[in-house]
């Protein structure tokens, strides 16, 4: 078994934190659905799913280099207040996206905010983190030539347009 690529593969699942937090989940709503090959899902994420069989549920352990990465101490940073837009009310967990030399968008968040300085973090928030993810495959077809040229799923679980 592999994945299929250019399959859509519909899920149920469950992602948890190193601690057990529940970061996210389907548990009610609807399923999720993802094209294969199209970068939706974590590449480790889509590649346990490919060997998975319909109709079965896996719990899936990805370390954070198979997730968000390591925390990088360096990404931590002091911007000066000014910095932000000057009505904005900044607090912590607060997630703004700075445009980098190359003109990328690096997303950050907030951390601590003092006089000083705004500390703020270029991490992703789940970076470090091993998680858990609990998955139910649901189902897998062919991806559709719409769906294709959109690069998202049309229907439950994806776009409705
Ligand atoms: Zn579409």
């Amino acid at each position: 078994m592999a994945t299929k690529p250019n399959h859509v593969y519909t899920i149920n699942f469950t992602v948890k934190a190193g601690d057990g937090t529940v970061m996210d989940s389907t548990d009610g709503n609807e399923p999720f659905s993802y094209i294969a090959g199209t970068s939706s899902v974590l590449p480790k994420l889509e590649e346990e799913v490919g060997n998975m069989l319909i109709s079965t549920k896996k719990s899936l352990i990805l370390a954070p280099e198979d997730a968000y990465g390591a925390y990088v101490d360096e990404a931590v940073q002091v911007a000066k207040p000014e910095n932000f837009p000057a009505d904005a009310d900044l607090k912590p967990g607060m997630e703004f996206i700075a445009t980098g030399p190359e003109g990328e968008q690096m997303p950050f968040h907030i951390l601590k905010v003092e006089d000083e300085g705004v500390t703020i973090d270029f991490n992703h928030p789940l970076a470090g983190e091993t998680l858990t993810f609990d998955v139910e495959l649901l189902d897998v077809r062919p991806a559709t030539e719409e769906e294709m040229s959109h690069g998202h799923v049309h229907g439950a679980g994806g776009h409705q347009h």
